[in-house]
C-alpha cells in the first residue's frame, strides 16, 4: 500500500510545502477553486504548502504526458465528477505525477513551468469540489449513538439494529455547501416538553454534527452490490463535513421516517478532497470486543479486519461573534478521532449497495457524527451539554446549551504518527445567520 509518495523524508521544492502541518507533498488533496478576481471559471486544484496548484493552467503547459495528462484534463475540470469515475489506477497515475513534478527531484526548467500555475491559497475562491447528485448520511459512533439515545430513552439507549447495520438515512444534496457558505437558522415546528400542540417559530436548539464525508468515485451499476473486498476501490477521498441540525425540528418530525427539515437545510464540507491513497499511511485494524455481535459475512473479511480503519484527528472550535470582533482565538471544545467508529467507510459502501442500490461519482456519504468515548470527545453540543442542560463555557466566559446566531463551527483535521508525514484536511467552517423569510405560522 505504502510507496514512495508517503516517504516522510521526501520533500518539495517549494518551501512553505515542507513542514506545512496540512498540505505538505505526501498530501496532494483536489479541490474547485478560482482565483479572487483573476480566472472567474472555476477549475480543479491540489493544495501544496500556502499555495494552489491551478490544474487547468498545468494542463496547458503540457508537462505531462500520456495517461497523467488525461487523467490531469478531467481533474482540471470545473467539477471533479470525471476524474472521480475514472478509478484508483488513474486517481494513483495523477498523484504520482503531480508528486514528481512538485518533489525536490524535479528538475530546474519543470519547477519553473510548475511555479507559473501556482495560486497563492488566500487568493482561492472554492467551489463544490463535485456535482453532488446524492447524499446519505450515516449514524456509525456507538459513542454518539449512546449520548443521543440517553437523552431520549435513558433506560435502552442503543437501538436493537445499531451494532449489526451500519445505519444512514438519504439525505438532501441540494443544500450541501462549501465550506465559508454562511447560512440562515431554519424556521419549525416544535413540541415542547409537556406541550400540547407543536409551535412554528425560529429553530431554537441548533447544534453541529462532526462528520468526515466520503466521495464516491466509480459508481455501480444498480442491482449489481458492491462487495467488501471492492468497497474502497469506489472510494475517491475524504474531507471534513458538518452536519447543521435543528435538535427541536428533528426530533418532533423524525418519527416514524427520520430527520427531515431538521437536517436539510444546511450541510457545509471542506473544500480539500484528501484522497485514500494520501490516508494510507494511517490505517489501524477493525477490531470488535468477543462479547459484541461481529459484521454479519457480507460486512466482514480480512482486508477490512487488518487495515479498515482510520485514524483520523479532528477538532471542533466555536468563534461567536464577540470573539471575532474582538479578533479572540476560536474556542476549542471538543477532539476526537475516526478510528473510534463503529463501522468503517468500506462497510458502509457496501451496506448502501447491497440491496442493489447505484452509487454514481461524485455521491456524497456523511460518516454520522464522530464522537469518541469520553464527553470531552464528543461531536455534537447537544451531548456535550446533556441535551442543553448544561452549557459550555467559552475562552472568553461566553455559554452555549446550543448555537447562537453570529456563531461560526470550525471543524479540522488531520493525520499524524511517528513515521510518516502529518497531512491535513485544512477547515470547515460555517456560520449561522439569522433567520430569513420567515411565514407567519
Ligand atoms: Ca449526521
Amino acid at each position: 500500500m505504502l510507496n514512495h509518495t508517503h516517504d516522510p523524508a521526501a520533500r518539495s521544492w517549494l518551501a512553505s510545502a515542507n513542514g506545512h502541518p496540512d498540505f505538505p507533498v505526501q498530501n496532494l488533496p483536489f479541490a474547485v477553486f478560482s482565483e479572487r478576481g483573476k480566472h472567474p471559471s472555476p477549475r480543479g486544484g491540489v493544495a501544496i504548502g500556502d499555495q494552489v496548484l491551478d490544474l487547468g493552467a498545468l494542463h496547458g503547459s503540457k508537462l505531462l504526458q500520456g495517461h497523467a495528462a488525461a487523467a490531469l484534463a478531467a481533474a482540471a475540470m470545473p467539477s471533479l465528477n470525471t476524474f472521480m469515475a475514472s478509478g484508483p489506477e488513474t486517481w494513483r497515475v495523477l498523484r504520482h505525477a503531480l508528486f514528481a513534478v512538485l518533489s525536490s527531484q524535479a528538475d530546474a526548467a519543470t519547477q519553473v513551468l510548475v511555479q507559473g500555475c501556482l495560486v497563492p491559497m488566500k487568493d482561492a475562491v472554492y467551489s463544490l469540489p463535485a456535482r453532488i447528485f446524492n447524499y446519505t448520511d450515516f449514524y456509525t459512533s456507538i459513542h454518539h449513538a449512546r449520548n443521543v439515545g440517553r437523552i431520549a430513552r435513558p433506560d435502552d439507549p442503543l437501538t436493537a439494529n445499531f451494532q449489526w447495520i451500519p445505519i444512514a438515512y438519504h439525505g438532501r444534496a441540494s443544500s450541501v455547501v462549501v465550506s465559508g457558505t454562511p447560512f440562515h437558522r431554519p424556521m419549525g415546528q416544535s413540541m415542547g416538553p409537556g406541550a400540547k400542540a407543536p409551535v412554528y417559530g425560529p429553530c431554537a436548539r441548533l447544534d453541529y454534527e462532526l462528520e468526515l464525508g466520503v466521495f464516491v468515485g466509480a459508481g455501480n451499476t444498480q442491482g449489481a452490490p458492491i462487495p467488501l473486498a471492492q468497497a474502497e476501490d469506489h472510494i475517491f477521498g475524504m474531507c471534513l463535513l458538518n452536519d447543521w441540525s435543528a435538535r427541536d425540528i428533528q426530533f418532533w418530525e423524525m418519527a416514524p421516517l427520520g430527520p427531515f427539515l431538521g437536517k436539510n437545510f444546511c450541510t457545509s464540507i471542506s473544500p480539500w478532497i484528501v484522497t485514500m491513497e494520501a490516508l494510507a499511511p494511517f490505517r489501524l485494524p477493525f477490531t470488535r470486543p468477543a462479547d459484541e455481535p461481529q459484521p454479519l459475512a457480507y460486512l466482514d473479511d480480512a482486508a477490512n479486519r487488518a487495515q479498515g480503519v482510520l485514524d483520523i484527528q479532528l477538532e471542533v472550535a466555536i468563534e461567536t461573534a464577540a470573539q471575532r470582533a474582538s479578533g479572540a482565538t476560536p474556542s476549542r471544545v471538543s477532539g476526537t478521532s475516526f478510528r473510534h467508529q463503529y463501522w468503517t467507510v468500506a462497510q458502509m459502501v457496501t451496506q448502501h449497495t447491497m440491496g442493489g442500490c447505484n452509487l454514481q461519482s461524485g455521491d456524497l456519504l456523511g460518516t454520522g457524527t464522530i464522537s469518541g468515548p469520553t464527553p470531552a470527545q464528543a461531536g455534537a453540543i447537544i451531548e456535550q451539554t446533556k441535551g442543553g442542560r448544561e452549557p459550555i463555557t467559552l475562552d472568553n466566559g461566553e455559554t452555549r446549551a446550543f448555537l447562537h446566531d453570529g456563531d461560526a463551527v470550525i471543524l479540522r483535521g488531520w493525520c499524524d504518527k511517528p513515521g510518516a508525514a502529518r497531512i491535513g484536511f485544512g477547515e470547515c467552517r460555517g456560520e449561522v445567520l439569522p433567520v430569513v423569510g420567515a411565514v407567519a405560522g
